[in-house]
């Protein structure tokens, strides 16, 4: 029986193992996390994290071939394929900080991998890193003094919290990149056999290396880029009369374009798009391309425009001024169908109004800690 473990229970780990414990029932998957309290949410009836869908799967295969664990290192020491999913934010001191990637939590599982293996394993990255972060932590695991060999992937995640399981179910590609040794082939093989249980073998798209840890990158980036521009339109439409629902339902319909994406809105928000694009400025600056690095520092410049655009709106159309004004916020996740608020733009539109001295009462269905958020007063 080919055994799984993944290193991280997040957003990312928990759903997409659940997902491959129930499409493959022949693979025993062990999630773990140090996370105490959070393995002890995913071993009960309150999952960690708010999923449509992820409930039914996880309660199908848990107990199973579905398992829940701190024991970090057992598991690791035990699977054949160790995915690490661990959290990947953005740097706050140091080389790189407010840009790059901190890979703290990369390194110290590497780390610990390279330690506690007694055998042969593939190491698949799964949490989203800079390119040529394989590198790095080739070194680190090939330097293990015991002989032990690993082999390293990377399987880029592209999931969107809120529809997680119906992506994991029909994704619209797996990625996968491997060194272009024969070694490095196997692995991609094996790692492609877990996933051609269910994926149509013509989406499981097989690359470099680096390909696939910079088309992750690549791929927030577009999409980010495409809400910034959509967005970026709005001020347009409001300062000449024309309908921005009217202007993105008439570009979507190219079909160069497509509709996708084209909602204008407060902005985009979640853990991902805007570390990733900073990471990607960083990268760019670091290869010596400036003007590119420019080009996608605009698309977060237009992200905080939106949002303080918003907020002066609401400010203005109440005679100028919020202080001591009771306003609702309806929903404080950074989008809907997710208890997520990591980076939701809810928390620069409730600073904003808080600043102006309103009086937040902040609801959201799925039971946000607003009062997590560093809200100040509330
Ligand atoms: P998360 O913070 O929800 O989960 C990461 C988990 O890793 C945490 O529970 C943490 O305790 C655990 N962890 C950290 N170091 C550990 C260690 N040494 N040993 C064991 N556990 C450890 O993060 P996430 O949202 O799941 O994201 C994980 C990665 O996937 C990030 O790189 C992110 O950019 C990427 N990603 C996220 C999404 C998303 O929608 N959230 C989508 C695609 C890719």
């Amino acid at each position: 029986m080919v055994k799984i473990c993944c290193i991280g229970a997040g957003y990312v780990g928990g759903p997409t193992m659940a997902v491959i414990a129930l499409k493959c029932p022949s693979i025993e998957v062990a999630v773990v996390d140090i996370s105490v309290s959070r393995i002890a949410a995913w071993n009960s009836d309150q999952l960690p994290i708010y999923e449509p869908g992820l409930d039914g799967v996880v309660k199908q295969c848990r107990g199973k071939n579905l398992f829940f664990s701190t024991d970090v290192e057992k598991h690791v020491c035990e699977a054949d394929i160790v995915f690490v999913s661990v959290n990947t934010p953005t740097k706050t001191r140091g080389l790189g900080a407010g840009k790059a990637a901190d890979l703290t939590y990369w390194e110290s599982a590497a780390r610990m991998i390279a330690d506690v293996s007694k055998s042969d394993k593939i190491v698949v990255e799964k949490s989203t890193v800079p390119v040529k972060t394989a590198e790095a932590i080739e070194k680190i695991l090939t330097h293990n003094g015991k002989g032990i060999k690993f082999q390293i992937l990377s399987n880029p995640e592209f999931l969107a919290e809120g529809t997680a399981i119906q992506d994991l179910f029909e994704p619209d590609r797996v990625l996968i990149g491997g060194r272009e040794t024969p070694e490095g082939q196997k692995a991609i093989q094996a790692l492609k056999n877990v996933y051609a249980h269910w994926v149509p073998e013509g989406r499981i798209l097989t690359t470099n290396l680096w390909s696939a840890e910079l088309s992750k990158l690549a791929a927030n980036a577009f999409l980010a880029q495409r809400i910034s521009s959509v967005n970026a339109m709005s001020a347009l439409c409001e300062a000449t009369g024309a309908n921005i629902q009217q202007v993105s339902y008439a570009v979507g319909k190219d079909s160069r374009i497509g509709p996708k994406f084209l909602n204008a809105s407060v902005g985009f928000g979640g853990s991902c798009f805007q570390k990733d694009i900073l990471n990607l400025v960083y990268i760019c600056e670091c290869n010596g391309l400036p003007e590119v690095a420019e080009y996608w520092k605009q698309v977060i410049k237009i992200n905080d425009y939106q949002k303080s655009r918003f907020v002066n709106r609401v400010v203005a159309s109440m005679f100028n001024t919020v202080a001591n004004k009771k306003i609702a916020i309806l929903g404080f996740a950074f989008k809907k169908d997710t208890g997520d608020t990591r980076e939701t733009p809810a928390i620069d539109v409730c600073k904003g109004l808080l600043g102006d001295k309103a009086r937040l009462s902040i609801y959201d269905p799925q039971h946000c800690e607003a009062s997590q958020c560093n809200l100040g007063c509330l």
